[in-house]
């Protein structure tokens, strides 16, 4: 991809998530946008990353592979990373050597290990994924099991409770992909009104859909092929 069509899909999918803001009397500016980087190479992370340096892009990796990688050769732009795919118990300590937040927890096993290997003193933030839509190639606990995990994961001890993250159900139908995603909003509205954390994010929308989300509340909207193009097909 040339530098200049970079530059014109960031300033593209900056726009449109500031738009979507406004749209419903939201500020613009209210809702970070983190960079979905599975299958794209470190050289153009970086570009992408040094061309949008003063809107604080997180940035999203799936596999704690390409987390590690990917990770020496991105360690000087001091990225805020985050997991957002499902991780296996003995890809933890790979994980934890690059990320500061897991959004892809779905289960207090899961917490309570990722605790036991933080090293002393460190805090990592931590978000319940949820499966809105029940789909059953989504990976999240069922929506009735958000807060129970949620107040879970706010009792372990190195872990910090940042927020609820989910993926819209994949269906044309946006009544039902935003009933989605305010099922996640009640969720974060329950989980504050429990005392579990005075702000939490909502990681929710993506390419497709990033409007609905906004509607709905999202804090992060996660893009990928909004600003890469599309992507070879991943197994
Ligand atoms: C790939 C991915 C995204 C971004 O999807 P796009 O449709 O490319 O914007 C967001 N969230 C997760 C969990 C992903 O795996």
């Amino acid at each position: 991809m040339l530098t200049g069509d970079l530059a014109s899909r960031l300033a593209a999918v900056r726009f449109r998530v500031d738009t979507a803001c406004v749209e419903v009397g939201r500020p613009a500016g209210s809702v970070r946008v983190l960079l979905a980087t599975k299958t794209q190479p470190a050289v153009l992370i970086r570009e992408a990353f040094e061309l949008d340096a003063a809107s604080g892009m997180l940035r999203g990796e799936n596999r704690v592979q390409e987390l590690v990688a990917k990770g020496p050769e991105l360690a000087d732009l001091g990225i805020e990373t985050h997991l957002i795919g499902p991780l296996q118990t003995n890809k933890i300590n790979g994980a934890l050597g690059w990320v500061s937040c897991v959004e892809s927890v779905d289960s207090l096993e899961l917490g309570e290990r990722l605790a036991s290997r933080l090293e002393a003193g460190r805090v990592l933030n931590v978000m319940v994924q949820v499966n809105v839509s029940g789909e059953p190639t989504k990976h999240g606990v069922a929506p009735d099991d958000g807060l129970p995990l949620a107040r879970g994961l706010a009792a372990i001890g190195g872990l910090r409770l940042a927020g609820f993250m989910t993926i819209g159900a994949n269906t044309p139908d946006e009544d039902a992909i935003r009933a989605g995603y305010a099922r996640l909003r009640q969720l974060r509205d329950e989980a504050v009104a429990d005392g579990l954390a005075e702000r939490l994010e909502l990681s929710m929308g993506m390419s497709g859909d990033l409007e609905l989300a906004i509607a709905e509340g999202a804090t992060i909207v996660r893009l990928g092929t909004a600003v890469f193009g599309p992507r070879p097909p991943v197994n």
